[in-house]
């Protein structure tokens, strides 16, 4: 260990970095870092270095939850191990680099309160059949400034024409200036574009093994965060900031292989698998627990509604973007499912691992698939409307203990008295908590933080 810690302090010397930012997501998908002098790294990585627990139950506004229960085992460390193959450094902030740290309890288990460690738990699950999970993710989100007032503005005032044009959209390079930083940092960035709401724009990354594309998609919304900070702007991927435009989503494009990477999606003759229908059929029969995840704000049920190219239903349909799933036309290795339900505010960790989850139970109970949906499904009533309100969402997943299960009934505990604790928190400051209008409590508790 010591050695290798060695090397790995003289290699970061010689690539000109002296501070590793360890980085891990807490409960609610905050980046949580701490900065390590890699002068220093064999002393203070001797047995990893250890944070306090407490920063996984904390909410955004600082407040602590111990009254509830949840940190009653006195806040004990965890150790965390860096993950020398996630380093990546950070071209607009010299001589940093982030890294991935992996928490472990003082008995070397894996901690599992930790998102990380909960999404390596179902891949795990995964693997046990011959299954290897393979995520692509693309992320929607909005650049703007502050008003004198402290209130966010749109740098665009223009609607309509906006989608997929070019420098227009973005007179101060601003975006152009954050691919080039991405492209740097080398997460699997490869494509950006206004999107058509003003102000908003999306990024995709590769796919690649769940776990790498969880990391990466951490590592990228940290990213965008800094680094439109750094231009005196906000960059926030909330689901729905504005009640006059459209929502961000967080898509994810998912499919199966074998242990030799060939695609388990299609049965060869231009058909989806029986297996891929198993994981669309579990993701669809669990969705309401689901958006808890996906969609974990009382922002995010703002964002679904009809004719939003957001979903409205637990559906799913061939290339059918008014689907919660739609199944891409490709076939062969590129056969694979598209969930658009998640956006931009949840936990990367929590996302995947909770589809993942989902479609495993599906292929475990060799679940049915329901038919799929043809045309505009938003109006099709052959599937159950979406969840309409995060307490709707809280509710389901509260009963569904195949989900809880496949995740970490530990973190899932925490999380829920986190969320239901900001749900009491809104009712009590908001005059119609029932309102579809995205209220000026909903930004501040989350627009900075996510
Ligand atoms: N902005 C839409 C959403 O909230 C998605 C638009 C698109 O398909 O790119 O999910
Ligand atoms: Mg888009
Ligand atoms: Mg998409």
């Amino acid at each position: 260990m010591v050695n290798d810690l060695t090397k790995l302090r003289d290699d970061l010397g010689e690539r000109g970095i002296d501070v590793l930012r360890v980085m891990y997501s807490d409960v609610l998908g905050i980046p949580r870092s701490k900065d390590i002098l890699v002068s220093q790294l064999d002393k203070a990585c001797h047995n990893g270095p250890a944070f306090s627990q407490g920063v996984w139950t904390t909410t955004t506004g600082g407040e602590f939850h111990e009254a509830n229960g949840i940190a009653n085992d006195g806040l004990q460390d965890f150790f965390t191990q860096i993950v020398p193959s996630t380093i990546s450094p950070l071209a607009w902030e010299p001589g940093v680099a982030y890294v991935i740290g992996d928490a472990f309890n003082p008995d070397g288990k894996p901690n599992m309160m930790s998102p990380r460690s909960v999404l390596q738990k179902v891949i795990e699950s995964y693997q046990a059949l011959g299954l290897h999970p393979v995520v692509g993710p693309e992320l929607e989100f909005y650049i703007s400034t502050k008003d004198e007032n402290g209130n966010f503005q749109r740098s665009l005032s223009q609607t309509g024409r906006v989608y997929m044009t070019g420098t227009l959209v973005d007179p101060d390079g601003d975006f152009l200036h954050l691919m080039r930083m991405l492209d740097s940092l080398n997460i699997g960035a490869f494509a950006g574009n206004h999107e058509f709401s003003p102000s908003q724009y999306e990024v995709n990354l590769w796919h690649s093994e769940a776990l790498d594309a969880a990391d990466r998609t951490f590592f990228f919304k940290s990213a965008v965060k800094d680094i439109i900070a750094k231009r005196g702007k906000h960059a926030t991927f909330l689901g729905k900031p504005w009640s006059d435009e459209g929502g961000s989503g967080f898509h994810l494009h998912f499919s199966v292989t074998d242990a030799d990477g060939i695609n388990k999606m299609h049965d060869g003759r231009g058909n989806l698998s029986p297996a891929a229908k198993m994981l669309i059929a579990g993701i669809v029969k669990h969705a309401n627990a689901l958006t808890a995840f996906t969609n974990p704000t009382i922002n995010s049920f703002k964002r679904l509604g009809p004719d939003t190219l957001a979903p409205y239903r637990s559906n799913w349909g061939y290339d059918n973007r008014s689907c919660m799933v739609r199944v891409p036309p490709e076939r062969g290795q590129g056969t694979r499912l598209e969930i658009r339900v998640g956006d931009g505010a949840a936990n990367p960790y929590l996302v995947i691992a909770a589809i993942l989850a989902a479609g495993l139970d599906g292929i475990v109970n060799e679940m049915e698939c329901p038919p799929d949906a043809v045309g505009m499904a938003y109006d099709n009533e052959d599937a159950e409307i979406l969840p309409e309100s995060f307490t709707q969402s809280l509710d389901a997943l509260e009963v569904d203990d195949a989900l809880r299960n496949q995740l970490s009934q530990e973190l899932v505990n925490v999380f829920m008295v986190l969320k239901r604790d900001e749900i009491a928190r809104y009712e009590a400051a908001v005059e119609d908590p029932t309102t579809r209008e995205v209220t000026d409590w909903e930004i501040t508790e989350y627009a900075e933080a996510y």
